[in-house]
């Protein structure tokens, strides 16, 4: 349960020094959203300077331009008013060190959690697992670079994403804490 106090005694102390921010706008004050991987070594308020208020942050695994992230960009620009998107993926990112056979193998194995290892992720658990994994793809990364440029472009082209909006692709390096452009990124996410 310590996980559990902790966060609730963390959020006893944020509600207690709460301010103002509950006259806080729905749509984001910035008009901009992040969609950026959930990697526990990246926080966008911080990399981003984000305040409550300013902009939408979509994460998942990766940070990959999944059907869900449209789904939440689409409702960013076309109810909330977003104007500009970042994709933000970043070095050392765990979607490279697994593929869709890898990740569906160890789930078959069991659902334990894998031990990561020089050679990749190994199933130490128990079974059973399940077949399941075999029908999600899982979106991995096999290059970096290559992974937001593809994410820009699938959203660039996606049909309910409007030509206007420019996005922009980073990668995020966990050493130094910079953002670096993607050039090929750049080009591909520029508004038409
Ligand atoms: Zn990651």
């Amino acid at each position: 349960m310590s996980v559990l106090n902790d966060v609730l005694a963390a959020n006893a102390s944020y509600a207690a020094d709460f301010g103002d921010k509950g006259s806080l706008a729905l749509p984001p004050a910035r008009r901009f959203a992040i969609l950026t991987c959930m990697d526990a070594r990246l926080d966008p308020a911080k990399y981003a300077g984000l305040a409550e208020g300013d902009a939408h942050v979509i994460r998942n695994a990766g940070g990959r331009a999944s059907d869900d992230a449209i789904r939440s960009l689409v409702i960013s620009y076309k109810l909330l008013g977003t104007a500009e998107w970042f994709v933000v993926h970043h070095t050392d990112c765990g979607m490279e060190f697994f593929t869709n056979d890898v990740m569906s193998g160890l789930l078959s194995s069991s659902l334990e959690t894998a031990a990561l290892g020089a050679d990749g992720f190994t199933d130490v658990g128990a079974g059973p697992g399940s077949d399941e994994g075999k029908y999600i793809n899982w979106l991995t990364i096999s290059d970096a670079e290559g992974s937001v440029v593809e994410d820009v472009l699938r959203i660039r082209n996606h049909p309910l994403v409007p030509s206007g909006i420019p996005i922009y692709g980073y990668i995020y390096d966990v050493r130094s804490g910079r953002l670096v452009e993607v050039p090929a990124a750049k080009e591909a996410g520029r508004a038409r």
